[in-house]
């Protein structure tokens, strides 16, 4: 261990508890537990495997309500949140759990022979994560790798790693095999690059920043590894004049707001055709000002702080200067790093409130004229994670969803994340994708075996 880190709970500023700094050497223990564990792990019946995951997504289920309450102490996410983010982790083991008895190769026919292929498991698959939902993205990766027969080393975020500690120790508690899936805290810089420099890790899955992406895509193209990234994201929500506009500006706060505005897939510019473009202001206002900000341990809170004061800075500094402030949200004054729902009218799309990850509960709201300049602003960023459309016609619905380069989109609706259909980004919002139906097999090679079946 090499010291400590402090967490903070970010809707009071008070200390919570230390966590220790992994050093190289325990990291590199943790690894070679792991490599002993999945031996033995891949090698265990494929119900077997299923049976032990099921074990593992009861233990999360008879756990929410204290894993909920962890992540509103240390998140600052509101408890209705919370809950639902430890049921969604139960839910995708479950789902996962399915996955063993179902990694089925191929026969494929040939001359002299058979021929088949098998999905392998990597080995041990080396997970970072960020801070935003610190539980659901990471069981977006743990689930799928471990059905898959590999073993797990997780690293959390600094500033959020107490719910993915507890998942830790629930495994274990839930009879996984010691070592199979390890929870290494640290800093990035230290356990992520290890996991990227260790030749024993095989996979990396790293969701944050496209910045740090970058560089653990280059350190892991050097070792020659695999990785899927999830990165940043600047989604356009893209309202038409034939859309339901009730519906859009009703539902546009929660689209960019849930989470503060920490979610990679806010829709954090609304495109709204030119003709209604004040009616849609007239309604997104009242919409906006209702929007529930306050201590996150309530029931009917919709929207907490941000993560910690340096983050506050971050989305400070985007309204400094040219940024016209439309309208403003609530929240509370005090301690902790609270900011209010804010809604912006750039000058230009090109401006960098139009242009740049906030991470925070501000919008820029622009206007379009017709559905090609709809889709060229919406493609005008250098991401693609999400995005939604409103419109009642359906011939646009689908050229416009279509004509998007982002890789989950929603059309008169704002969801983006079901465990069971695919998730990721286009450009510089990611590579690679999780969740849907494939996950699992994204955790193996495929390896092809030749059997001679001639008497000679
Ligand atoms: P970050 O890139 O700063 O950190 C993410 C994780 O990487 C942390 O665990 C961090 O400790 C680790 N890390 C930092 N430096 C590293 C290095 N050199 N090598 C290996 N690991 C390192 O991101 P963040 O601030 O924690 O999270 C916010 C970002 O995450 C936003 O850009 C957001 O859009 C993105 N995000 C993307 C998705 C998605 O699915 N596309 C989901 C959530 C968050």
């Amino acid at each position: 261990m090499t010291g400590t880190f402090t967490l903070i709970n970010p809707a009071t500023a008070e200390p919570i508890r230390e966590v220790s700094r992994a050093s190289i050497a325990e990291i590199d223990e943790a690894i070679a537990r792991a490599v002993s564990a999945q031996r033995g792990w891949a090698a265990q019946a494929p119900g077997a495997r299923a049976d032990a995951l099921r074990a593992f997504a009861r233990a999360v289920e008879t756990h929410v309500e204290e894993l909920a309450q962890l992540e509103v102490l240390n998140s600052g996410h509101p408890i209705s949140s919370a809950r639902w983010e430890a049921s969604h982790v139960a839910q995708v083991l479950n789902f996962y759990a399915g996955s063993p008895e179902r990694l089925s190769g191929q026969q494929i026919p040939v001359a002299g022979g058979m021929d088949v292929t098998f999905h392998e498991p990597y080995g041990v698959v080396g997970i970072i994560v960020p801070w935003n939902f610190p539980m659901t993205i990471a069981s977006w990766g743990f689930a799928p790798a471990l059905a898959a027969g590999n073993a797990v080393v997780l690293k959390p975020a600094e500033l959020t790693s107490l719910t993915a500690v507890r998942l830790g120790a629930l495994a274990r508690e839930a009879g996984l095999p010691d070592g199979l899936f390890q929870v290494v805290t640290g800093s990035g810089s230290v356990v992520g690059e290890r996991f990227v420099s260790h030749p024993d890790v095989r996979k990396v899955v790293f969701t944050g920043s496209t910045e740090v992406g970058v560089s653990v895509a280059a350190g892991c193209a050097q070792a020659l590894k695999p990785v899927t990234l999830e990165l940043g994201g600047k989604s356009a929500n893209i309202v038409f004049a034939d859309g339901d506009l009730e519906k859009a500006a009703a539902s546009a706060p929660g689209a960019v707001f849930d989470n503060a505005g920490q979610d990679c897939c806010a829709r954090s510019r609304i495109l709204v055709q030119r003709s209604v473009f004040d009616r849609f202001l007239e309604l997104f206002e009242p919409a906006v000002q209702a929007w529930r900000v306050g201590d996150p341990r309530l029931e009917l809170t919709e929207m907490g702080p941000l993560i910690s004061a340096a983050h506050r800075d971050s989305v400070s500094s985007f309204l400094d200067g040219a940024a016209r402030v439309a309208f403003r949200g609530g929240a509370p004054d005090g301690p902790g790093f609270w900011f209010p729902p804010t809604v912006v009218l750039p000058d230009s799309p090109r401006d960098r409130i139009a242009q740049d990850e906030v991470f925070g509960p501000v919008v820029a709201v622009l206007p379009f004229d017709d559905e090609a300049d709809a889709i060229r602003l919406a493609n005008d960023t250098i991401y693609g994670l999400a995005g939604s459309l409103w419109t009642e016609n359906l011939g646009r619905a689908v050229r416009v969803a279509r004509g998007v380069k982002s890789g989950v989109l929603s059309v008169n609706s704002h969801s983006s994340v079901r465990y069971w259909t695919p998730f990721g980004g286009m450009k510089a919002s990611g590579l690679g994708r999780e969740l849907g139906p494939d996950a699992a097999e994204h955790f193996t090679e495929t390896k092809n075996v030749f059997f001679a079946t001639d008497a000679s």
